[in-house]
């Protein structure tokens, strides 16, 4: 359930109303906007009794329930967007945001050559795996912290912020020592304990969809990054499992529009895993920039023949380059329409 106080009630009537709902047994988390406080009760059994009690209450504006098993991360809790600050731009905002890098880090002359070009050429963060998760034992694991300290030379040098994948609890607090952005590997989209952590970490979080995840399951497992401490969450659709063979996975581009209907909470595409193919690469970021994406991750490498992991789906320097020139028109749309949702949201 989720109770909307009237704007600019005093403390001790939001206390009041926390105080009802304890009564109740339920678990409060108010969240202070600017204006207008907010509160979300959670706990199990029928809510009726104490949504009918709360919303008696003079201080109270609403008070809905809410039916899906998501609270934090639903719309009816926050019906904006929310806007995740990351090394002074705003992923959710109203710039859209391109994440670029290859997809493991590699040498320091790979990973600097990479930084430099995807910054010329607009993108506002870095990616580049330095713990990798490899379907074989036998394939490249990433270089690990000596990685972390590459892509810190490569903020040094280029301003960009660095996004990076964390497999293991353990290493949440090393990777986050370097790291903007922690990125969550679909195959680690429902690790419990992961998320749990994430909670503390201090950093915005990409959650990536697993390759046999429902939209549902994803934004329960972002619910727990949420309802553990950390609000700033970015969803990522990066193409699900199917029947189909011609692409490597199956680009669900409805679900960056479902997520938009569902959740608050950012969302970008990653059109790399989401085809294989550097081929599609550009034609799935038009699309991810006209379904009203709020952001690409896209692979890239100064030598794709020569990655060590995912060189067939990543765009040189050059074609990233020229992408991103191809894009400015979807972008100069993308923006006019953001703006002209934000001011018929007020
Ligand atoms: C990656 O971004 O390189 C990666 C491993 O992605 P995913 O978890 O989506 O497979
Ligand atoms: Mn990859």
């Amino acid at each position: 359930m989720i109770i909307s106080m009237k704007l600019h009630s005093t403390k001790q009537e939001i206390e009041q109303v926390c105080e009802r709902i304890a009564d109740f047994g339920y678990k409060i988390h108010a969240i202070e906007g600017e204006e207008r406080v907010v509160i979300a009760a959670v706990g199990v059994g029928d809510v009726t009794p104490c949504l009918e009690s709360v919303e008696a209450m003079p201080q109270v504006e609403k008070a809905v329930r809410i039916s899906a098993p998501y609270k934090f991360v639903s719309k009816e809790f926050r019906p904006g967007k929310s806007q995740i600050r990351v090394n002074g731009c705003e992923i959710g905002g109203d710039e859209f945001i391109v994440m670029a890098g290859p997809c493991s880090v590699e040498s320091e002359k790979q990973i600097m050559q990479s930084a430099e070009a995807v910054a010329q050429a607009g993108a506002k963060l870095l990616r580049g795996g330095a713990f990798k998760p490899r379907t074989s034992p036998y394939d490249f694991q990433g270089m690990e912290e000596e990685g972390l300290k590459l892509l810190a030379k490569a903020k040094k040098a280029t301003g960009l912020g660095i996004i990076t994948e964390v497999m293991s609890d353990r290493d949440v607090d090393l990777v986050a020592g370097y790291a903007d952005v922690l990125q969550i590997g679909a195959r680690n989209m429902q690790n419990f304990s992961l998320l749990k952590c994430l909670g503390k970490c201090g950093r915005p979080v990409l959650l990536k969809r697993g390759m046999s995840s429902t939209i549902k399951e994803l934004l329960m497992s972002a619910e727990y990054v949420v309802a553990h401490g950390n609000p700033n969450v970015i969803l990522c659709e990066r193409g699900i499992r199917t029947f189909e063979t011609v692409t490597r996975n199956t680009c669900d581009i409805a679900a960056v529009a479902a997520l938009s209907e569902l959740t608050h909470l950012p969302v970008v595409l990653d059109p790399s895993h989401a085809t294989g193919k550097r081929s599609l690469v550009p034609a799935l970021s038009r699309a991810a920039v006209a379904i009203g994406a709020d952001g690409l991750l896209v692979e890239v490498h100064p030598y794709p023949e020569k990655a060590v992991s995912d060189g067939a789906q990543s765009l040189d320097l050059p074609q990233f380059h020229q992408m991103m020139a191809d894009l400015r028109p979807y972008f100069q749309l993308w923006k006019a329409s953001r703006v002209t949702e934000a001011a018929t949201a007020v």
